[in-house]
């Protein structure tokens, strides 16, 4: 018989789990990966499809696009690890499709399949955004293989760059370069749609002395909880992000200034509400204070919106601290 924590430890651990199942000789199959190939030559889907069923090593299915339309759509719907790409696409081209694929924040990797081999095109793809280029009269299923490992492999590598370009390393949550980027896009959508948009700034309660009681590393311990707490009360379109230190910002689309300031109440109650436990195992008691402003009631634009907020945020701390106030 297994002990209730040697089985608590046993199932928490993949490997464990699986022996202690009988798995251990079942290997793991991932769900085979889809590529998206657009072409409004139905002929060159046949002749892909042969070439992908000749390939040597794990196999891809093959999803298809017949229109500059339907590929956009297919291709921003997302699930597809790489796309090849027709250059000559009815009377619109790839390259316009790349552009407005990319400017939509796409990031699968592409390669363009063209008619004909020419330097200016090449160029022009690259400068575009596609990984490769292939010539289709050249094409051969080992060749196609192979550009097609190379695009997922170097696609991977530059999600890992974005993801550690744009996210926090101790949170996970946004970095602060990112959330400036995205309010900038959110305010100037909001300003010219006449959208309500808001902002709630976060600062932890007393955090240094976190840090002095506990030591670094309890208070690393404390912001990852107090980020996962504030991001699970948070809606999937909203946006949070580690703003500085131990300061937390959430950008609130689409909400009025009375609806922002009950969200970000709902959250400093969300941090009162239970202590954090530490890594030793103790408790601790945590609370978060929050200032909160809206476009148009607040601001004219971003910076204009973040001084309203910190100001809010200023007066919540000078008024006990453990709650959120409106500009
Ligand atoms: P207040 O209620 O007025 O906000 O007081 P406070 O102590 O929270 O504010 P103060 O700005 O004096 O202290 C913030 C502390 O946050 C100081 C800094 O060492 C700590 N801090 C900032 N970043 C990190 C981090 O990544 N890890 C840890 N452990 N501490 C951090
Ligand atoms: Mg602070
Ligand atoms: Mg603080």
């Amino acid at each position: 018989m297994l002990a209730v924590s040697e089985f608590i430890a046993t199932f928490c651990n993949p490997t464990r789990r699986h022996r202690l199942l009988g798995w251990a000789t079942l290997p793991y199959t991932s769900p085979m990966r889809r590529i998206l190939l657009i072409d409004d030559d139905r002929l060159q889907f046949v002749l892909t499809r042969a070439q992908f069923a000749q390939f040597r090593g794990e196999p891809f299915a093959l999803d298809y696009a017949a229109s500059y339309e339907d590929g956009l759509a297919q291709l921003l719907a997302g699930g597809h690890a790489a796309c090849l790409l027709d250059y000559q696409l009815g009377p619109r081209d790839g390259l316009a499709l790349i552009r407005e694929a990319v400017a939509s924040g796409c990031r699968t990797p592409i390669i363009f399949l063209t008619a004909e081999t020419s330097d200016s095109v090449d160029t022009a793809a690259m400068n575009a955004g596609a990984l490769d280029y292939l010539v289709k009269g050249e094409l051969n299923p080992a060749a196609l293989e192979r550009s097609l490992r190379y695009a997922l492999k170097l696609g991977d590598t530059l999600g890992q760059l974005h993801r550690l370009a744009t996210h926090d390393g101790l949170t996970g949550l946004l970095n602060r370069r990112e959330f400036d980027r995205l309010l900038a896009e959110e305010t100037e959508r909001a300003a010219r749609f006449g959208r309500p948009l808001a902002l709630a700034l976060f600062d932890l309660d007393h955090f240094k002395s976190v840090n002095d009681t506990h030591g670094h590393p309890a208070g690393d311990a404390v912001l990852r909880a107090a980020a996962a707490r504030l991001a699970a009360g948070l809606r999937a379109v909203d946006r949070l992000a580690r703003f500085g230190g131990e300061e937390f910002a959430a950008l609130l689309v689409e909400t009025p200034p009375a609806a922002a300031l009950e969200t970000a109440q709902r959250l400093v109650a969300t941090i009162r509400s239970e202590p954090i436990v530490l890594p030793d195992g103790s408790t601790l008691r945590l609370t978060v204070s929050a200032g909160v402003a809206a476009l148009p009631a607040h601001a004219a634009d971003a910076p204009g919106l973040i001084h309203a907020a910190d100001t809010a945020l200023y007066a919540a701390k000078h008024a006990g601290r453990d709650r959120a106030l409106l500009a």
